[in-house]
């Protein structure tokens, strides 16, 4: 099992908070690709509001645009319309320069295809939040070892990512995003090629995470993944097509 840290055991032992001010809050955003002479939209006119706290799931068929929603939201991809504001800030007026700042500040972000760096260490991969967050090196090292061990993945740590499973490296993925302890952790499909026992892990890893304060947003096509989190919001053609709040319940206890 994935060790919790103190801070996420304190989480774990409070009783659900629940969620407060609004961290992300998109208003009529669009994303499109030309097409020919027209364009084709891959998200409609979305409307969102994601508080402080929250753990949402999105959900949705394939090509639905969760995972490009995803990337507006970790300001991966600048070139949408519309309104997003980020703790406050109009991320649609920032330079692309602010923007880098705010995401490698606040934000942990779990890719599909994990992204890892090909020529770092699996080490050097973790490390590598810590050095956004001027965190000093000497800082660096004890943060990085106390992830690879609770990751279990100690053994792995002077290995390349081409060296790793799939499974691993998304183990890995996940332990990047959660290393500086973002304020907002986005995942896209984060158990997709885990066992399903590791897949458990994660989330309950997610669930510790947000009990202590952590704004959580995955992709998921797993209703049990989803059921780890607070609400679901249901995607479709590029619409939200529904929300619907997760019964509060622990995951255990649900058929
Ligand atoms: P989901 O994550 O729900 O499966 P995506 O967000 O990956 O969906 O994609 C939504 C739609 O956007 C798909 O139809 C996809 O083909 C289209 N799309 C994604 N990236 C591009 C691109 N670079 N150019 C054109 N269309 C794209």
């Amino acid at each position: 099992m994935i060790g919790a840290t103190t801070a996420e055991s304190q989480g774990a032992s409070r009783q659900n908070p629940e969620p407060n001010e609004p961290l992300i809050r998109l208003k009529d955003l669009e994303r499109s690709y030309p097409q020919g002479s027209s364009r084709y939209f891959v998200l409609r006119r979305i409307a969102l509001e994601v508080r402080d706290g929250d753990f949402v799931s999105i959900m949705g068929p394939s090509g639905a645009g969760k995972s490009t929603l995803l990337h507006v939201l970790g300001m991966h991809d600048g070139d949408w319309s519309g309104e997003y504001e980020f703790l406050g800030r109009p991320v649609h007026r920032l330079p692309a320069k602010e923007r880098a700042q705010l995401r490698n500040q606040n934000i942990g972000f779990v890719f599909q295809r994990y992204h890892l760096l090909d020529d770092l260490t699996v080490y050097e991969n973790i490390e590598m939040p810590l050095s956004y967050r001027n965190v000093r090196k000497s800082e660096r090292s004890g943060i990085v070892c106390d992830v690879l061990d609770r990751f279990g993945i100690v053994a792995k740590k002077d290995l390349y990512p081409s060296q790793l499973s799939g499974g691993q490296q998304q183990l890995v993925a996940v332990a990047r995003a959660i290393v500086a302890n973002p304020k907002l952790i986005l995942a896209d499909e984060p158990t997709g090629n885990l066992h399903s026992e590791q897949g458990k892990e994660i989330m309950e890893l997610f669930r510790r995470l947000n009990e202590g304060g952590t704004t959580i947003v995955q992709v998921t096509h797993s209703e049990i993944n989803a059921a780890h989190g607070r609400r679901i919001i249901r995607l479709k053609d590029g619409w939200v097509e529904g929300e619907s709040a997760v019964p509060s319940e622990p995951p255990a206890s649900r058929p």
